[in-house]
């Protein structure tokens, strides 16, 4: 089956809809994001214009939108350039004038003849003690009295384009919409009270009264859910295909895992316990795994990882850990060095910086198998490296590794067990719409003996005696890590900014500040930045300045010490993240947000709910209400879904509905052949998931 005719006229170019130019498709164009008549349709409006107030001239308030109907008195045409044109109305309680800028004078006489009755709707202004009315919005004769005393949408708009345009355009584009297949679960639908489609779609542009505004209006609601069951039914068809590949079935490793449990100094948390349970019961499974580990920094998402792999190994398989960068793999390694060594199990780091010979010999071990665990960055799934056989593969992904990516990785080995790990503690919902083709697994609790972090609001006026502090805190072998701020997202300004504060500080510490201060910022070279971050990490610098490339996850238990500069400037995932640097041993950490003022209420917002809270999942919560869903820290980056009529702040229960019905739909007819099936592939082609039918075709 291809694109149901019903939703070509919706894929056609904007020229199709008349009187759409191509001047004017162009624009639209820029405005709507698209090319399409859809996209065209899934403008939404933001506001509307209640043109039913239908007053008399002495009852019409200043300032008010209102529908008059009048009488054309006289015209007076402007004596002199710039000076306006004016039409003098009335009707029996009263005068308004009608004025015209750069007026057409043969146009005016056409439009609002003499004697005539017509009907005028525009904004009511008082102009020396008297009514007036500019530029109205709408004139007509009295037969168009029905078309004019509506509620009219407005819409977001660009330059060169009125709204006028896209109403009209719309209005057109509504034309081309047609009764389509109910895909929706009857049962469900009626509860909720849901039009059909095709009226759901003219309602929203042209709605009976201004509640229409309202997300959960009903028009809104069904069009939003509608979207987000198409995101998750694709993700649902791809999870399916995912696991239709054979998975292998790889038995908990008991001996590897009690070697390593022997040396670790520490017990495992019940998250941590509950996790693994999670992981060893998919990966006992012929199924594949396909896995979200969500864990804030520091909740030790890394030894159930390590954990894990084991069952791989146990089973003659191969292991690989992929971090996003270098300095990442690197300590990656380190980390698991000790345990892996305990356990006697052979293991490689491979990132993009190994060349030549020394890339040859680990390409070896890859390839024939003496290489049990592979630790790297993506270079480890580039072409030339073949592995002997890939059992598992952790992905550490800090927000750069989307759906693509997981299918692209797929296809690299068999069945592949894949286990993602995310430091941000994404809210359910998002965690839904990007990663429902996954099973999550939440490490929602700290390793123990963590004090919480101490974090203090700092205006920037107080900074010298904070200095003095921090001062005081080093003499007693205390490591601090400094971040400076974005300065309007120019990477020469930040990295300025960090120079100054780098170079304020060094000269605060006196002779020894030379050596007890260090530098990492984006632009150096990476070994620079390794040799910075070794330096802080080993103890030879007591401070690291730094801009906010500071890789999430590097661990320095050591630093118990977070100063963030302008504060005020980052968002609340993002100071989370930076604070998650701290508080990672057993002593008394602090966080200093240093802030200037005055705070607007969102800048406010967030930096008391920082002193408040460190719970990373009710951070995520309160940064998704603050800022809706586009704006979280990496949420692009990773491919999360956007989506252009839900909005996952208010519609996150929606999401948990289309995550549920789409689970049992792929479940209950894998190949989308039963009774629904038609209706809800043309949903699909609707939000252009061709992908997913493509995927149910050939699985
Ligand atoms: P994440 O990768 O989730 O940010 P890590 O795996 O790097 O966190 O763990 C952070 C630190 O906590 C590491 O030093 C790790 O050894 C330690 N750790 C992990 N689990 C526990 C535990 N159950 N008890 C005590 N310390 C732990
Ligand atoms: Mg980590």
């Amino acid at each position: 089956m291809s694109r149901p005719f019903e939703l070509d006229p919706l894929f056609r170019a904007l020229t199709v809809l008349p009187g759409v130019g191509p001047r004017n498709a162009k624009l639209l164009e820029k405005l709507v994001g698209g090319p399409k008549v859809l996209d065209l349709l899934w403008h939404l409006p933001i506001d509307f214009v209640d043109r039913r107030f239908a007053p008399t001239i002495k009852d019409a308030p200043d300032g008010k939108v209102a529908t008059l109907t009048v009488t054309v008195g006289k015209h007076i045409p402007n004596q002199r350039k710039g000076q306006p044109y004016k039409v003098w109305c009335t009707d029996e309680t009263g005068t308004i004038n009608l004025v015209f800028f750069h007026a057409h004078k043969d146009y005016l006489e056409k439009q609002l003849p003499l004697n005539e009755t017509v009907i005028v709707s525009g904004r009511i202004e008082y102009y020396q003690g008297n009514p007036q009315m500019t530029h109205p919005d709408a004139i007509g004769p009295e037969k168009d009295r029905a078309s004019i005393e509506t509620v009219e949408p407005v819409y977001p708009l660009t330059q060169g384009v009125t709204n006028k345009v896209v109403r009209k355009s719309i209005k057109a584009a509504l034309g081309f919409v047609q009764e389509l297949p109910e895909w929706l679960d009857s049962a469900y639908k009626e509860r909720q009270k849901w039009p059909d489609w095709h009226k759901a779609a003219e309602e929203i542009h042209n709605p009976p009264g201004e509640e229409a505004l309202d997300a959960h209006h009903p028009a809104r609601a069904r069009l939003a859910y509608d979207e987000l069951l198409a995101n998750q039914l694709t993700l649902a068809i791809v999870r399916q295909k995912q696991r239709q590949i054979n998975g292998r079935s790889f038995q908990s490793g008991h001996d590897l895992r009690k070697k390593v449990l022997e040396v670790l100094p520490f017990q495992l948390t019940g998250a941590q316990e509950r996790s693994l349970q999670e992981i060893d019961k998919d990966m006992a499974e012929p199924a594949r795994m396909l896995r979200l580990l969500q864990g804030d920094v520091g909740s030790g998402k890394t030894i159930v990882a390590c954990l894990a792999m084991l069952n791989a190994i146990e089973n003659g398989a191969q292991a690989a850990i992929m971090a996003p960068t270098e300095i990442l793999a690197r300590q990656h390694a380190e980390s698991l060095k000790p345990w892996l060594d305990a356990a006697g199990i052979r293991f490689v780091t491979l990132t993009g910086r190994d060349k030549g010979k020394t890339r040859e010999t680990l390409l070896q071990q890859i390839h024939n198998g003496a290489a049990q665990i592979i630790i790297g960055t993506h270079a480890i799934f580039q072409e030339g490296v073949e592995f002997d056989d890939l059992g598992m593969a952790v992905i550490d992904e800090q927000h750069r590794f989307g759906v693509h990516q997981r299918l692209e990785l797929s296809s690299k080995g068999k069945g592949v067990d894949i286990l993602v790990m995310t430091a941000t503690p994404i809210p359910r919902t998002l965690a839904l719409s990007a990663y429902g083709d996954m099973d999550i697994s939440r490490l929602d609790e700290k390793p123990p003996g963590r004090k919480p972090i101490d974090t203090r609001l700092i205006p920037i006026e107080k900074i010298d005696p904070m200095i003095e502090g921090l001062r005081r805190q080093i003499e007693t072998g205390a490591r601090i890590y400094w971040v400076c701020p974005l300065v309007e997202e120019s990477e020469k300004l930040d990295l300025a900014a960090a120079e100054e504060r780098y170079d304020i500080l060094k000269r605060l510490f006196g002779a020894k500040g030379e050596e007890r201060v260090g530098l990492i910022h984006g632009r150096m070279k990476p070994t620079e930045k390794d040799e910075a971050m070794r330096k802080f990490a080993g103890g030879e610098t007591d401070i690291l300045v730094a801009t906010t490339v500071i890789e999430v996850g590097v661990n320095v238990p050591e630093a118990t010490i977070m100063v963030i500069e302008h504060a005020e400037r980052f968002g609340l995932s993002q100071l989370h993240q930076l604070r998650g640097r701290v508080g990672r041993s057993g002593d008394q950490s602090y966080c200093f947000l240093v802030y200037s003022g005055p705070l607007g209420e969102t800048a406010k917002e967030r930096l008391s709910i920082m002193r408040e809270t460190e719970d990373g999942f009710l951070i995520a919560e309160k940064d998704l209400q603050l800022r809706g869903s586009g704006d979280i820290l990496g949420v692009r980056q990773s491919g999360m879904a956007e989506f252009k009529l839900a909005n996952l702040s208010v519609h996150g229960e929606l999401l948990a509905a289309a995550r549920d019905d789409a689970r049992l739909i792929i479940d209950r007819d894998p190949e989308l052949k039963g009774p629904r099936s038609e209706a809800l592939r043309t949903l699909l082609y609707l939000f252009e998931r061709d992908q997913a039918i493509q995927n149910l075709r050939s699985g």
